[in-house]
């Protein structure tokens, strides 16, 4: 780092951290972005690169000109970059699509076409893109959680033996997007090695917070298939990530079929190009790439792990804060010991999560994220919403539906954001049904709030 503070160091590198938006009674104040889980601002070092090397951009693996094979020269060393950061086996190939969303359909789809009929073990705490993709191409079941909300690794073993070797995959998180726990994912590559099977972590959350080592093949804690995306390590360009054995997707066809995917093609037969290649049909996303390797080594350069330390310490100040405000409920352990990524979840009595991230948008410019956070079933369990709810839900458009709040934290947020946040939070815990009628307009059907002006740069 450098002999500044961190929180000044950190805050520096990132773009947008003085923007200025309007609230609700017309003043401007510094934006506060608390939604680092979704999205994170791009990084300075990226922007810089992307300007740096936009007079040099041209076609990649499509052209002899001088352009052409530096820009495609580029692309392929970012593969080595990404490949460094997670220590990926070099048996493996690292494959860029445009998000861990499209990675894990992808994924799906290429074990699927391998042909077995198998089993998938998805898990309760799993974001929507760990889950729907399975479940269309193999028999899914779901590991269980304990009571503290927490991956049930007896549950994991019990399920590896009730399927005795059926089981292909072992798809779980790195890290929760809506409890922050992070899963000791070196156990149960191993475990589930034991027992035959492969596994494939979700790292959207846990990438661009932690140093992650994928271990060599010969490790038992080996992880086998890695997904992420560059949008939540401050490379928000349209790229993500999928890393897997060669041999994978050697054996199957690609879900994106067409140019740049194939050697010599004929009326009656295609011959596939070696992947990664295989797998990235179409123009590639240059810039996408060249931001996520340039954020990956600035990074790397300050170190995950004094990153991932910093962010520690704004996630225990935050949280010893949310528990003395009355009517709080947190829904992650307060342990200082769990192992977490900077984000919690939480509830305020007397009002709707909806009502609470407008209000602290509308009086304070906090950013935030409400709602099931696209991981509904792991939600509706820490709600313990039962199957009546759930359907009630699913059949009234009534903007009441059930959730949370949510809090991320990205490696440019500091103490004093945090203090503005706990203080309007105080006083709206204190003064809920002020804040409940001057807020009553979020819950209602159509509603429109009452942003001064949608666009403020325009
Ligand atoms: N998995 C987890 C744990 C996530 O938090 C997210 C994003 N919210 C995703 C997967 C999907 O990522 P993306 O939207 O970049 O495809």
């Amino acid at each position: 780092m450098n002999d500044r503070n961190p929180e000044e160091y950190f805050q520096s590198l990132v773009t947008g951290t003085d923007t200025k938006v309007s609230l609700a009674d017309g003043k401007y104040v510094t934006a506060i972005n608390f939604d680092n889980a979704a999205t994170t601002p791009p990084l300075c070092s990226v922007l810089q690169e992307i300007i740096r090397f936009a007079p040099w951009y041209a076609s990649v693996h499509r052209g002899r000109g001088y352009k052409s094979i530096m820009s495609s020269d580029l692309y392929e060393q970012a593969r080595d970059v990404v490949r460094q950061f997670v220590n990926a086996d070099k048996r493996d190939v690292v494959i860029f699509t445009k998000n861990t969303t499209e990675s894990i359909n992808m994924l799906a789809y290429a074990l699927a076409a391998n042909g077995e009929e198998q089993v998938v073990l998805s898990t309760d705490m799993e974001h929507l893109a760990n889950d729907l993709p399975w479940k269309d191409k193999f028999t899914v079941d779901y590991i269980g959680l304990t009571s503290r909300g927490r991956l049930s690794i007896k549950d994991l073993e019990t399920k590896l033996r009730t399927y005795q070797g059926r089981v292909k995959l072992v798809a779980v998180t790195g890290a929760s997007n809506v409890t922050g726990y992070i899963n000791p994912i070196n156990k149960i590559a191993k475990l589930t090695h034991q027992y035959g099977a492969k596994i494939f972590v979700d790292g959207a959350q846990w990438v661009p917070h932690n140093p992650v080592d994928m271990k060599p093949y010969a490790s038992p804690e080996h992880i086998d298939y890695l997904a992420f995306s560059a949008h939540k390590m401050y490379a928000p360009f349209g790229a993500g990530v999928l890393i897997g054995p060669k041999e994978t997707f050697d054996n199957a066809i690609p879900v994106y079929q067409g140019g740049g995917a194939v050697g010599l093609v004929s009326r009656q037969t295609i011959e596939w190009d070696d992947p990664p290649a295989k797998y990235e049909a179409g123009t590639p996303n240059m810039m996408g790439v060249l931001a996520l390797s340039t954020a990956i080594e600035t990074l790397s350069r300050l170190d995950l792990a004094a990153i991932h330390h910093y962010e520690r310490r704004l996630i225990d100040y935050a949280m010893d804060g949310l528990s003395d405000i009355p009517g709080i409920t947190l829904y992650s352990s307060q342990d200082g010991r769990e192992e977490r990524v900077s984000l919690i979840s939480f509830a305020l009595a007397g009002l709707h999560h909806s009502q609470v991230s407008e209000i602290l948008s509308q009086e304070a410019g906090i950013a935030v994220r409400n709602g099931l956070f696209c991981a509904h079933p792991y939600v509706e369990k820490l709600l313990r919403l039962s199957d009546e709810e759930i359907k009630y839900h699913q059949n009234h458009d009534d903007k009441t539906i059930p959730g949370l709040i949510r809090i991320s934290f990205g490696l440019y947020n500091n103490f004093r954001e945090i203090d503005i946040f706990l203080a309007l939070l105080s006083h709206v815990a204190s003064h809920c049904q002020d804040y409940a009628r001057k807020y009553n307009y979020v819950l209602k059907p159509n509603r429109c709030g009452n942003q001064k002006e949608a666009y403020p740069f325009c």
